[in-house]
């Protein structure tokens, strides 16, 4: 499907659902929250639903949203476009409203994506999906205001770690550029976003990079926070999740790794790369997915089988890709 085909579908539809991926990060906030309000201004019945709350340090951001247990049951919408979310299990417990509505659209940027709906745009060229809700809304002739370019800033800016990771092309700093003529303040949105952490997050940095835990001479190191710790420091998902960047930091570390155990039993796995390992090829083994050098999956077993796994694949990619 052309991105000109997409806009004939959205032309058409009046009552369209907006689905974000589950544990919803800057890009899929961002892009789903600007998709909607450019939907208002083209006077259609909009929303987004999510499942968690909308994480604090996004909270700022406009976009009309419900959480999916304030969704009358029964509800069905025409349209679903999903967002961001690779495959259709990323949309958990809103997996039925992808399933009862009559159109549904797959709008993505991820080279693992599955192409699960009827109609589905995956450009793994752009940094973000806040890029290509950019080419969209200029097809729908929909004018950037000062709200949209806040949102589609905040996509772009944090799955391209601001304007620094090897996804950031030429394209996405021009697009950037038309987000700032719009007057909106990126350094007040880049503070809050990438510049403000909670005593909570910054006692936890301190503890993990106490514990963190080093193989293949160095080149992975990994952090590991127990589902006892969390609820000792008290973080939220969002703080925990905010730790994924750091293992890939340090000098000589090819592949960085966080694992988070949310319930026990159950393992969130954040992969980052720097140079050569292909980590989206490794969350997928485990049924996850993602991007070269950055991917994730989620394992349900407990903290102790989960890092067995992850490391010998790792370290196997590790090696392998050293050969390369
Ligand atoms: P994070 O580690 O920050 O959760 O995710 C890194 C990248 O991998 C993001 O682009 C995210 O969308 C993707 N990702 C994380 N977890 C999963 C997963 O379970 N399945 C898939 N398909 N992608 C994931
Ligand atoms: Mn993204």
């Amino acid at each position: 499907m052309t991105l000109n085909q997409l806009a004939e579908i959205i032309k058409s539809r009046s009552n369209i659902a907006i689905l974000p991926h589950v544990n919803p990060d800057g890009d899929c906030i961002g892009s789903s929250f600007a998709l909607q309000l450019a939907l208002q201004k083209l006077q259609k019945d909009s929303i987004v639903i999510v499942e968690e709350d909308i994480p604090q340090v996004y909270s700022f951001l406009a976009g009309k949203y419900a959480k999916l247990n304030e969704i009358p049951s029964g509800l069905v919408f025409d349209t679903v476009i999903c967002l961001d979310c690779g495959d259709e299990r990323r949309l958990n417990d809103r997996l039925y409203l992808f399933e009862s509505a009559q159109t549904t659209v797959n709008v993505d940027h991820h080279i693992s994506n599955t192409k699960f709906a009827q109609f589905n745009y995956v450009d793994t060229y752009s940094s973000a999906t806040g890029e290509i809700i950019y080419d969209l809304l200029s097809i729908l002739g929909v004018t950037i205001d000062k709200d949209i370019a806040a949102n589609l800033y905040v996509a772009i800016s944090t799955d391209t770690g601001g304007f620094r990771y090897g996804n950031t092309t030429s394209r996405t700093h021009h697009i950037a550029a038309a987000f700032l003529d719009t007057g909106i303040d990126i350094a007040e949105i880049n503070r809050r976003v990438f510049d403000t952490v909670s005593m909570a997050r910054l006692k936890l940095v301190a503890q993990a990079i106490n514990n963190i835990e080093f193989y293949e001479d160095g080149k992975i190191a990994l952090i590991a926070l127990s589902y006892e710790l969390i609820q000792k420091m008290g973080i939220t998902d969002e703080e925990g999740d905010g730790l994924s960047s750091l293992p890939r930091t340090i000098e000589g570390v090819e592949v960085g790794l966080l694992l988070k155990e949310k319930a026990p039993g159950e393992v969130k796995v954040s992969f980052r790369s720097n140079q050569y390992v292909d980590v989206s090829k490794v969350a997928a083994s485990f049924g996850g997915g993602g991007h070269k050098r950055a991917s994730g999956c989620t394992l349900n077993m407990d903290m102790m089988a989960a890092k067995k796994q992850i490391l010998e694949a790792v370290k196997l990619a590790v090696i392998q890709g050293v050969e390369e």
